[in-house]
């Protein structure tokens, strides 16, 4: 009779973890309320995905961490909307999440031309849109094979300062220029670091943005660090999570030794802190 109960109490006690809790598909998101210019990354547990989107658009899904993730970028000047994430998992059930985006108050500068300098407000303006439409075309083109498995961390082992944040509005002459990076101010020469492992895309000199590297980390994820003094890595060659890439320069439009990073999900500048925030577990 003793050992009935004991049985009777055991199937009680743990038969809801075997029928509903092990097995039940979890979704979840970092945020349902992010900021623009932050990232969504969307977890789903214990079940594939047969097809997902998101304003629109599918969304893809991939291993990592043992789970499905999905990145969902939001563009700094994205309209405050609510909008909703569809998700049909593989059993072919639906599960919603409404995602809601928040105004982000950016800061807004003056900002003049390097003294020295041989540009003009004008060839400045052009410069970058010459050299948006270069940069497109590279993290458009994403190397399939190559696909991130590590945690991203940050390029420097330290900066002395954030001296301009992501979607700072910069007004030179009666030109406004959005900054969709962030600068931090750092020594001439400190060691650069890849923030994931990846693929070097580009390396390059360009009048504005100096030296340039840009990592292809796969998943639509790219790094972008300007400004470099020195560049140790050239087109093609493998990079691994934390290996020194670079030297902090002045190189290109700058005032003076920095970083500039930039961070791209499927074309899309997000901030790359929120974004390493987001990708640190
Ligand atoms: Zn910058």
């Amino acid at each position: 009779m003793k050992k009935l109960v004991i049985f009777i109490v055991c199937i009680i006690c743990f038969s809801p973890i075997f029928v509903f809790g092990a097995s039940k598909p979890r979704l979840t998101l970092s945020t349902n309320s992010p900021f623009q210019g932050d990232v969504v990354r969307v977890t789903l547990e214990n079940s594939g995905v047969a097809y997902a989107f998101f304003k629109n658009a599918s969304v893809s899904f991939f291993p990592y961490n043992g789970n499905f993730v999905a990145l969902i970028p939001i563009a700094g000047n994205e309209p405050i909307k609510k909008h909703i994430l569809y998700v049909i998992l593989s059993d072919g059930s639906l599960a919603t999440r409404t995602i809601w985006i928040r105004a982000k108050k950016f800061p807004s500068v003056s900002l003049g031309i390097p003294k020295g300098s041989t540009l003009t407000t004008d060839t400045l303006v052009s410069n970058l849109s010459k050299e948006k439409v270069a940069i497109d075309e590279v993290v458009g083109k994403k190397t399939e094979f190559v696909y991130f498995n590590e945690r991203f961390q940050s390029p420097l082992l330290t900066a002395d300062e954030i001296t301009s944040p992501y979607g700072e509005i910069r007004k030179t002459g009666k030109t406004i220029i959005r900054h969709w990076g962030i600068d931090y101010k750092a020594k001439k020469g400190s060691e650069v670091y890849a923030i994931s492992g990846g693929i070097v895309s580009k390396s390059y000199f360009d009048e504005v943005y100096g030296n340039t590297i840009i990592i292809d980390h796969g998943r639509g994820v790219f790094s972008l660090y300007m400004h470099l003094d020195e560049r140790l890595k050239g087109d093609g060659e493998l990079v691994r999570a934390g290996e020194k890439i670079g030297f902090v320069g002045n190189t290109g439009y700058s005032f003076g030794p920095h970083l500039h990073l930039s961070l791209k999900i499927h074309g899309i500048s997000v901030d790359p802190e929120r974004f390493i925030d987001v990708m640190k577990k």
